[in-house]
């Protein structure tokens, strides 16, 4: 009897360095390839707020779909479901015989708990991805994560080598027999404001087209340290948040390019430092990995209480960009009509509402969850904790919205653009 596995898409959405596919075709004759709309994404949360807004939604419909027609290109199959994940496999592994399901390792809570509950009934590979290092490869235990940004980068840079990158898939075992249907995901219109920074395209060819014209066409990655803090336009920054977020390249696979492009351009400070920011994702995985649910929590993962004593009006204000403050409206009307803002911006409307408005930063947190293209839980949760005061840094992260304006907006030209 063929050897069959289901292989579960996650925030994986690609076929070039994939290592848990490259496991489960390896390992299997035949393979059903799946990814799920979790029902949790749909409706709205506590706060009111659409769990995944309407960009952010297309922005992840166009990945999957770019992904599900590359697949069908080889002959086979990607099949879409919606609904909760863990129910939907458990139902699927035993319609074709208990056949085992791999992924992609996840590090965020809730991921986390879907494997535990997957594999009480399931036998459950899962495969580390989305991370540049492997957790054998940190030269400490990931519960002994460094709780300083700075100590985590030296000790990887000193002891750990970023994983090799793994050959795209170009062919796919055959898909057995199934009864499934792939769900017909909804599309929605709504067309990008012609300001914005980046663009709704999120497939793998996507990403790597941008790669080309960021490292290649442009060189602009080799000016990256000066433009970084840039406001305005496409190429301050490499504009790959979005790919990363769902996955259509990997960590990995801009690290190797970085080197490859080194060799042919040279390197500097600038390459250096598009590696160094990734570090900080990784730093920040690695410690939602330790931490569990208590990044998503008030008191963070310093267990911190503070009082906040701005509510839904000031949050509200913050929201529709009239808290008065020219710089913060700027940021967050961005953010409402494009989906993306600069890291610039981010730090800045974090602080302003935590610091000055005092509202909850779990708050804003949530209202990034729902606009963000670019959502990342471990990204965005240890971020916000950051700026609060209650994740790796201590000290208060106030930053005076005034003078920063004055500085990376020295003519307006921001404000006046989304004004
Ligand atoms: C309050 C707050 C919330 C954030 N939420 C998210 C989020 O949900 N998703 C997300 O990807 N980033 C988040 N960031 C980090 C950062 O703002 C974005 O990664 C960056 O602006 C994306 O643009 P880029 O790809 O052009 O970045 P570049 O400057 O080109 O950096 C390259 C890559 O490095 C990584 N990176 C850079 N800065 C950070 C950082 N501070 N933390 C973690 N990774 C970083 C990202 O993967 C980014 O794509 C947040 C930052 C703050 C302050």
């Amino acid at each position: 009897m063929a050897h069959t596995s289901i292989y579960w898409y996650r925030h994986n959405l690609r076929l070039r360095d994939l290592p848990s596919l490259e496991r489960c075709i390896a390992e299997s004759d035949q393979v059903l390839p799946v990814w799920i709309f979790e029902d949790r994404w749909e409706g709205d949360d506590e706060l009111g707020f659409p769990v995944m807004d309407d960009l952010r939604y297309m922005h992840l419909r166009d990945s999957a779909l770019g992904l599900q027609k590359r697949i069908h290109a080889m002959g086979s199959e990607l099949l879409i479901l919606r609904g909760d994940p863990v129910k939907i496999l458990k139902t699927l592994s035993a319609q074709l015989g208990n056949c085992p399901v791999y992924s992609s390792l996840e590090v965020a809570y809730y991921e986390r708990q879907q494997e535990i509950h997957l594999a009480e009934s399931c036998t459950l590979t899962v495969v580390n991805d989305q991370s540049m290092y492997d957790e054998g490869d940190l030269p400490f235990d990931y519960w002994n994560v460094p709780r300083v940004f700075t100590d985590f980068r030296k000790k990887v840079e000193k002891y750990s080598k970023v994983r090799q990158e793994v050959a795209v898939v170009s062919a796919m075992p055959p898909v057995p027999d199934h009864d499934y249907v792939s769900w017909d995901y909804p599309a929605k219109t709504v067309s990008m404001d012609d300001r914005s920074a980046v663009s709704l395209a999120g497939d793998e060819q996507a990403a790597w087209k941008r790669v080309q014209h960021y490292f290649y066409d442009t060189q602009a990655l080799s000016v990256y340290k000066k433009t970084r803090n840039g406001l305005i336009g496409s190429m301050y920054s490499s504009k790959l948040s979005q790919y990363l977020a769902v996955g259509s390249i990997s960590a990995v696979s801009v690290y190797h390019e970085i080197k490859r492009y080194e060799q042919q351009h040279g390197s500097n400070e600038s390459t250096y430092w598009l590696f160094f920011e990734l570090l900080w994702r990784e730093f920040f995985r690695w410690v939602a990995r330790k931490h569990g649910a208590k990044i998503f929590q008030l008191t963070g993962i310093m267990d911190r209480y503070r009082e906040y004593p701005g509510g839904r009006k000031e949050l509200q204000r913050w929201i529709d960009a009239e808290t008065g403050d020219a710089f913060v409206d700027a940021n967050m009307r961005e953010l409402a009509a494009t989906g993306f803002m600069s890291n610039r911006g981010r730090q800045n409307v974090a602080s302003y509402l935590v610091h000055r408005l005092r509202v909850p930063w779990t708050w804003g947190a949530r209202y990034f969850e729902s606009q963000l293209i670019d959502y990342d839980a471990t990204s965005n949760w240890c971020n916000w904790m950051y700026q609060s005061g209650v994740g790796n840094d201590p000290r208060d992260r106030v930053f005076n919205t005034i003078r920063q304006a004055d500085m990376y907006d020295k003519d307006g030209s921001y404000r006046e653009l989304w004004s």
